[in-house]
């Protein structure tokens, strides 16, 4: 049998010999892609790889990695934790020149923590999460060489994205704003009236001269980049003051306005340093001054509910007040037991904080194209920036809580 195979073979031309192996061949091929091309595909990473878009595909690894890929998503940047103490008031010294009759940070103590000590506790509130810190007192100008050194720490240890100080003016000289204006965002001057006699009531100073002052600051502001802002507190002598000539002549990028507030253990009765009791204005009083007023796109209104646990206060020993509803208390300072726990010790309403616009664009007037302007701060495009949702605090216009 196989010699006749063989010798059938051997007939064969070798033509057909050749076309039978192709034919073989292509046979063979087929068959196999047609096995490999019906098979179902079971590899679930190419299938999802082919569904998702590189976003999708990331969130999606985020999630399928759970536990192991937490500590991956979670942000190192302390100022994004939920508690982080992200703006301050801080008063290193509760001194002051003037006698305001409303007054509720007085002058209970003249204590001022050594420099290295108040450099430490900023060191802690930075890596705590605070973005921006504002030195307040008390006359901070009082302490002329002690404000230098904690703004340049500030900025230049620890890279604070926002530094401001409000002060009441009488104190603050160009040498000083052309020396420091580089560590400097924003400086707000209180301003409660234009009429000499009026601020001489109030127990602003007695020369009369603060207007005179005002203006000179607002100049040196814009010489020197660094953003004005005022601070009015609305009392019983200049509820019905109309100040829209001079704010607008003035141009902060920012007004302020306060209600008179009361601050059990600092201003409630005749036991304290200042009563405030005799200053304080009616809701009627207050909203007609905010009438008056609300137009400026500059206008930031407070009456006494929005001021309630907004704000962080930390005072001479570098201890957080809690000045909300009742008696006025202190934490532990921070120095002691770390900014966590003493922040722990009080009531601070971040919340409202946040739906205030507590945090804005704080930084100097020279940065990002932003410039000063009248009773506001407009971009190139001419468009005023950082104003903020009408609703909040009596239905007029507010657009953040900082000081
Ligand atoms: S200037 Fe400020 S710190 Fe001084 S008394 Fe007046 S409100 Fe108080």
């Amino acid at each position: 049998m196989v010699i006749l195979s063989l010798r059938f073979l051997a007939e064969v031309p070798i033509l057909y010999y050749l076309l039978g192996i192709m034919l073989c061949a292509i046979f063979v091929n087929t068959g196999f892609y047609l096995h490999f091309e019906s098979r179902p595909i079971n590899n679930p990473v190419e299938d999802t790889s082919e569904a998702l878009d590189p976003d999708e595909d990331t969130s999606k690894a985020l999630s399928q990695g759970a536990d192991a890929s937490k500590s991956l998503i979670v942000s190192d940047d302390p100022s994004k934790l939920p508690d982080a103490p992200v703006s301050v008031n801080y008063f290193p010294s509760r001194e002051c020149n003037y006698a305001c009759g409303f007054c509720f940070h007085t002058a209970t103590t003249s204590y001022v923590l050594p420099i290295a000590e108040a450099m430490r506790g900023l060191r802690l509130l930075k890596e705590a999460g605070m973005r921006k810190l504002n030195i307040a007192g008390g006359e901070p100008f009082l302490h002329p060489k002690l404000l230098t050194q904690l703004l340049r720490y500030c900025k230049e240890e620890l890279g604070v994205e926002s530094t401001s100080i409000v002060s009441n003016g009488s104190k603050i000289r160009e040498k000083w704003m052309r020396d420091n204006c580089q560590w400097l965002d924003i400086l707000a001057i209180s301003c409660d009236s234009f009429n000499p006699e009026t601020n001489i009531n109030i127990g602003r100073g007695d020369d009369g001269k603060n207007t005179d002052r005002l203006f000179r600051i607002a100049e040196w502001c814009r010489t020197y980049g660094v953003k004005f802002k005022l601070n009015t507190v609305v009392n019983v002598y200049n509820w019905n003051e109309d100040m829209v000539d001079n704010i607008e002549k003035l141009a902060p990028f920012r007004w302020k306005v306060f209600q008179c507030l009361i601050v059990a253990g600092e201003n409630d009765d005749e036991t304290r340093k200042r009563d405030a009791r005799k200053f304080l204005v009616s809701d009627a009083q207050w909203r007609t001054f905010c009438e008056w007023h609300k137009h400026l796109p500059c206008f930031v209104p407070e009456d006494n509910n929005c001021m309630a646990s907004s704000y962080l206060h930390l005072d001479e020993y570098m201890c957080f007040l809690d000045k909300g509803e009742g008696m006025i208390t202190q934490s532990q300072s921070i120095l002691e037991v770390g900014v966590k726990a003493a922040m722990q010790e009080i009531v601070w309403d971040k919340k409202s904080f946040l739906e205030r616009g507590g945090i804005y664009d704080w930084g100097r007037s020279d940065m990002k194209n932003v410039q000063q302007s009248a009773c506001g701060s407009v971009n190139k495009s001419g468009s005023v920036q950082n104003m903020g949702k009408k609703g909040a605090c009596d239905g007029v216009n507010r657009k953040d809580i900082d000081f």
